[in-house]
């Protein structure tokens, strides 16, 4: 079920059976010459958006730009300074706390956006016990990226012969071709072949001068559409278990 997509109607019904929310959340930077600029969102809302079949979960609207700021220097790439995500997430979760959910599980696909995704549920807190003192909702949220579970990295390493977390991975340059044809580009030779995975760097332009075509720690020219089915079944199955054991955590 994906929020947007159904009716307010629709929505009350769900609530009076489930309080649990899956949110997409990802990127627009730069994923080297060969990577779409949203290949972070496309990851994340696959997942989530398969998540939610398994497990009978609701998913809200996706996030489709972060706190990208280290990728400024690359055409085409957005960002959200960190104290303005902060402040839409919470806004966000708040709106849908007004409406009964409680469980908010935000499958994230760019590690950019943790800090503040993490600041934001802090946020969330404080606000829902201010407003609601003794009888205020246990409210929980939880955020993961994801390909940091052992079942997406073990089977990123066995088809792509690389972590999936590197920056154009060839696991989630897959997983974003998968989600959309119109990802995927012709492959370009990469020099060097496997970009550093030494993840130091300061500002936008110290990002660019270190990592000359976008890449840290991957190589995703043997990206293809079926690797990126099976992670994201891979993915999805893990996040189902997590989600249901999630909800069922009192
Ligand atoms: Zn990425």
């Amino acid at each position: 079920m994906r929020l947007h997509q159904c009716t307010y109607t629709e929505v009350g019904e769900y609530l009076k059976s489930s309080v649990g929310i899956i949110i997409p959340t990802g990127s627009t930077e730069q994923h080297s010459p060969m990577g779409v600029l949203g290949t972070d969102h496309f990851c994340a809302e696959t997942i989530a958006w398969r998540v939610g079949e398994l497990a009978s979960a609701m998913v809200g609207p996706s996030l489709t730009v972060g706190v990208s700021e280290h990728h400024m220097a690359f055409p085409g790439s957005m960002t959200i300074r960190p104290s303005t995500y902060i402040a839409l997430i919470r806004d966000l979760i708040l709106s849908l706390v007004d409406h009964g959910f409680e469980r908010f599980l935000v499958i994230n696909g760019h590690g950019g956006n943790t800090a503040s995704l993490n600041a934001a549920f802090s946020e969330v807190y404080g606000e829902v016990r201010r407003g609601g003192g003794a009888n205020a909702p246990d409210v929980r949220c939880k955020t993961m990226k994801w390909f940091q579970n052992p079942p997406s990295e073990a089977l990123s390493l066995e088809l792509t012969g690389h972590p999936a977390g590197g920056h154009a991975s060839a696991a989630e340059v897959s997983v974003a071709q998968f989600a959309d044809p119109a990802n995927i580009k012709k492959p370009t030779k990469m020099e060097p072949e496997f970009a550093s995975d030494d993840h130091t760097f300061y500002n936008s332009a110290d990002f660019r001068r270190r990592f000359a075509d976008g890449r840290i720690e991957s190589n995703p020219t043997g990206s293809t559409p079926e690797i990126g089915r099976q992670l994201v079944e891979t993915a999805a199955l893990f996040f189902a278990e997590t989600y249901r054991d999630f909800l069922a955590d009192s």
